[in-house]
């Protein structure tokens, strides 16, 4: 069964009320991203309403109708899906932060972009922390050469990391992922590479997002404790 807008209020309420319990014992402040795909205008206006200000979105094209129809207004987008080289023009300038960019080809294509539309594209770098052959994102050992070769990069920002760890692997194992994420952007953290500032640690989803926020991260992701389960 769908959830109605009703519901997805108060789930939207108590995942906001979980994230703020967690910031608390871990003693830094997270952002709530809710990630709507697959969610019309009428369950982002839901969560809104519940308190929820910043949204992620995976696919171009229901971005691209959600803006359409407003349905951000008074909130923050931003895109967390795998972004296509074709597709960087319709995302660029369009969302605060890019989670995804993984490649010296995709950051200069948004660059350009940016720098046509004379803005800079606020980005985190992806990364393939599992190593999974089937996922994006730098390998985790390429991570560092791929922001340092962003100071050479005009139009893009870099904010931070972003994961995906392996799905189903229990929470053990789950943390170890995120605990190497900490140590990447720490690491990183410390070295001065123009035009990168490491503030942004985006990992956690539904399953995960209160052992994530232990270990560090101060942007979570969730999707389905707040919308239901997707029907694909
Ligand atoms: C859908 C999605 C999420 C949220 O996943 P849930 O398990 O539903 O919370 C997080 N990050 C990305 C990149 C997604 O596409």
């Amino acid at each position: 069964m769908d959830r109605s807008v009703l519901e997805i209020r108060e789930s939207a309420s108590r995942v906001l009320e979980r994230v703020e319990a967690a910031a608390q014992r871990a003693g830094h402040p997270v952002t709530l991203v809710a990630a709507s795909k697959m969610n019309g205008t009428d369950h982002v206006r839901a969560a809104f309403e519940a308190g929820v200000r910043v949204f992620g979105e995976n696919r171009v094209q229901e971005l691209e109708s959600k803006l359409r129809e407003d349905a951000y207004r008074g909130a923050s987008v931003h895109f967390i899906g795998h972004l296509q080289r074709n597709k960087v023009k319709n995302v660029t300038g369009r969302v605060d932060l890019i989670h995804s960019a993984d490649s010296p080809e995709l950051l200069r294509l948004i660059g350009k972009r940016a720098s046509e539309l004379g803005i800079r594209q606020d980005v985190l770098l992806e990364v393939n922390i599992g190593g999974e052959p089937s996922k994006s994102g730098a390998a985790p050992e390429a991570v560092e050469e791929l922001a340092a070769r962003c100071a050479g990069i005009p139009g893009v920002f870099v904010r931070g990391l972003m994961a995906i760890p392996p799905a189903g692997r229990g929470l053990e194992e789950t943390r170890r992922y995120f605990e190497q994420m900490r140590n990447l952007f720490i690491d990183i953290g410390g070295k001065k590479y123009d035009n990168v500032s490491m503030d942004i640690l985006s990992m956690g989803m539904s399953a995960d997002f209160e052992l994530a926020i232990a270990c560090g991260a101060n942007t979570v992701r969730v999707g389905s404790a707040i919308f239901g389960e997707r029907h694909y």
